[in-house]
């Protein structure tokens, strides 16, 4: 005897007259979506069949499944603050179907065992593919390269230990050199701020930290280790990922180096898109941030570095935290905001409304390019036949306020009080329904 199949929905689903935007084709036009067997069948007019599940999506979107290079999930270690089941849900109800997951758990992830525990563990969950970030450092702590070979061999494509700058140039040299000799791209993520100008900092240095009486994180702490690691990037040859920029001058340094063929990727998170540091003048614990929010003038070069491509993808660094954790005085609170439920939405209201991106450019950033970078070759795209259906459908005119409830188990957003446009009404994962009508299905 045969049990029913886990997944009771209907084979074939229908995606009728939703605009489809698909960066790795160019694909911008209004026209239907059929999935089968977890597949896109086709992309076109359908005439509709008895069998299928039809979802009308006029006036929606139909886009890739987005991808988070940059999430903390929390998961071994610090279930307080979230875990896999929990943080893949806000990633799901987010519109993404991959999501990388930061090392910083405990056990660090930093062998082969943890990889595997954590992609079981979201596979279990069954509402976004998950794929684990190695740390480069044996236990975060700077000193030897962690496992990566092995790592490597359980499909991890990006090492990072973020929190943490790679101490030194030499180690950063081992890594880089290192991982250019896998036959598969592999790609050392830094979190580059130069800690000694660091210790100590709660916000960005400048007129808002001087009238707050709060110690400063100067925008050249960053700058420097921007620099350093883009010269032992060219030296070494190897693939260089700058997590989470902030300022100004570490944008046009990427985007020089670019120009002179340094093999560098940069990810912005959507609150240093939108945050200056005057918003800290309200001692609100949940602007403070690693690296800091900065001025108006390294907001908008961000901005600016998004869209002309300096800046290659958009990622949460979503960061839960305990509740008392957060209501803790400012200079003890942990710095972070939650933001896989907010990012499109942010992203959609703050950067594509007023210009500054077009809808095929905000889609790239957000899914194509963070899913080549990751190597998650079966996301962001191309919506074609054959490939597998992660999708989602964005309603872009739904306006909602960020508050509480949220999936996440943290409440720590940034964003809470804040009105925002657009809002994920499905997402499919291989062609499931992870979230339906705007609800998590599990
Ligand atoms: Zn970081």
């Amino acid at each position: 005897m045969t049990g029913p199949a886990r997944d009771d929905a209907p084979r074939t689903v229908v995606l009728r007259g939703g605009r489809v935007v698909d960066p790795r084709t160019g694909r911008d036009e209004v026209t239907d979506v059929r999935i089968e067997d977890g597949r896109i069948a086709s992309v076109g007019t359908e005439r509709g069949d008895a069998d299928a599940h039809v979802i009308e999506c006029g006036g929606a979107l139909v886009v890739p499944g987005l991808v988070d290079l940059h999430a903390h999930l929390r998961e071994p270690g610090f279930e307080h603050k979230e875990t896999i089941e929990t943080g893949t849900r806000a990633a799901a109800l987010g519109g993404y179907t991959a999501v990388a997951a930061m090392a910083n758990t405990q056990p660090v992830a930093d062998h082969a065992a943890i990889v595997h525990e954590i992609r079981d563990l979201a596979v279990a969950a069954g509402l976004c593919e998950v794929f684990p970030v190695g740390a480069i450092t044996k236990g975060l702590a700077g000193e030897s390269l962690a496992e990566m070979g092995e790592m490597v061999d359980a499909g991890v494509r990006v090492f990072s230990d973020d929190g943490n700058a790679v101490p030194t140039a030499r180690l950063l040299r081992n890594a880089l050199t290192y991982a250019k000799a896998f036959p598969v791209e592999v790609v050392i993520a830094d979190h580059a701020e130069d800690p000694s100008l660091v210790e100590g900092g709660q916000m960005h240095e400048g007129l808002a930290s001087a009238s707050l009486g709060l110690t400063g994180r100067p925008a050249e702490a960053e700058e420097i280790a921007v620099a350093r690691d883009l010269a032992v990037t060219r030296m070494t040859g190897g693939r260089l990922h700058l997590c989470h920029l902030s300022s100004a001058r570490a944008v046009d340094l990427v985007r020089r180096a670019k120009s002179d063929g340094v093999p560098v990727t940069a990810e912005v998170t959507p609150h240093h898109l939108v945050f200056t540091d005057d918003d800290l003048r309200t001692y609100d614990t949940n602007l403070k941030m690693n690296p800091p929010v900065r001025s108006a003038e390294d907001r908008d070069a961000l901005r600016a570095g998004l869209a002309d491509g300096t800046i290659d993808a958009v990622a949460t660094d979503h960061a839960p935290h305990a509740v008392e954790e957060k209501e803790a005085e400012f200079d003890r609170s942990p710095p972070g905001t939650i933001g896989l439920e907010t990012a499109l939405a942010v992203v959609l209201t703050e950067l594509v409304g007023p210009g500054v991106l077009d809808l095929l450019t905000a889609v790239e950033r957000l899914s194509a390019t963070p899913a080549r970078i990751l190597g998650a070759t079966d996301h962001g795209g191309p919506i074609e036949p054959g490939r597998p259906a992660h999708l989602a459908v964005i309603d872009p005119g739904a306006a909602w306020t960020v508050e509480p409830p949220f999936a996440s188990r943290g409440r720590n957003s940034a964003f809470l009080g804040r009105r925002l446009r657009g809002r994920v009404v499905h997402t499919f994962l291989s062609g499931r329904s992870t979230v339906s009508d705007g609800k998590a299905t599990a």
